[in-house]
């Protein structure tokens, strides 16, 4: 299909059913947005910890928590990264530099996290940073953007060093080797997250190795907690 073609077909259709957008919505109907159920909204049981999904409902946590101790307190995500509509959009906004995905992403997520950020009192939130060449690649940090469109404030005192390996495709156990090391605080933020408890905000949680890294990093800076918020539980 020729590209205009499918740009054309791209903007005026949900992604999700097909059915022609009325102007309103951006690439997902509102049909198909009523039906997305957030995890908490889920029967399902949830780990306490890390917000993943309890196969046994009599266990009091996930499989990966009962043999590994995570830095942070805990983890809260707003939807499984499963549901299709939203891996679609993710993949638009952080693969293909699509900031009408991002924008619509944040439109989902805005009521959520404010409805977290009333119920939960943190001192600070820290966004996760991307690498340079991811920033130069997309244009933006994908949580930032999200943060900033929601109206979210937060400090941005991270960076992820340049170079560093690519975390797709590893184990849990190899992703926490690897990305040791890799995220770097800037000196004068040092002062101002000593003895404050601290929100850590990422897009997807997938084996916890990220938020566990930046979270030892923050605490040996004399944080006195680190919990995170990450749209996504893959
Ligand atoms: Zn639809
Ligand atoms: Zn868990």
């Amino acid at each position: 299909m020729p590209q205009n073609i499918l740009h054309f077909f791209f903007r005026s259709h949900c992604l999700s059913c097909g059915k022609t957008l009325d102007g309103s919505n951006i690439l997902i109907c509102g049909r198909c947005v009523s039906h997305l159920k957030s995890i908490q909204e889920q029967s399902e049981g949830i780990c306490p910890k890390c917000c993943g999904r309890l196969y046994n409902s009599a266990a009091k946590d996930c499989f990966q928590c009962s043999y590994y101790n995570f830095d942070f307190e805990k983890n809260t995500s707003i939807y499984y990264y499963k549901e299709p509509v939203l891996k679609e959009l993710m993949h638009l906004f952080k693969f293909e530099s699509n900031r009408r995905a991002g924008e619509r992403l944040a439109s989902l997520l805005k009521e959520k996290i404010t409805a977290f950020l009333n119920t939960n009192a943190f001192d600070i939130i820290i966004s996760t940073p991307v690498s340079s060449e991811s920033f130069r690649k997309r244009g933006y940090n994908q949580v930032e953007f999200i943060l900033e469109k929601c109206g979210i404030p937060f400090l941005s005192i991270l960076k992820r060093k340049t170079g560093s390996p690519h975390q797709m495709e590893l184990s849990a156990q190899e992703r926490r080797v690897t990305i040791r090391g890799q995220y770097v605080m800037n000196k004068n933020a040092v002062q101002c997250i000593e003895n404050k408890s601290i929100l850590l905000i990422d897009d997807i949680f997938t084996t916890g190795s990220t938020l566990n890294e930046i979270s030892g990093l923050l605490k040996r800076n004399k944080a006195s907690s680190v919990s995170a918020l990450t749209f996504f539980r893959d």
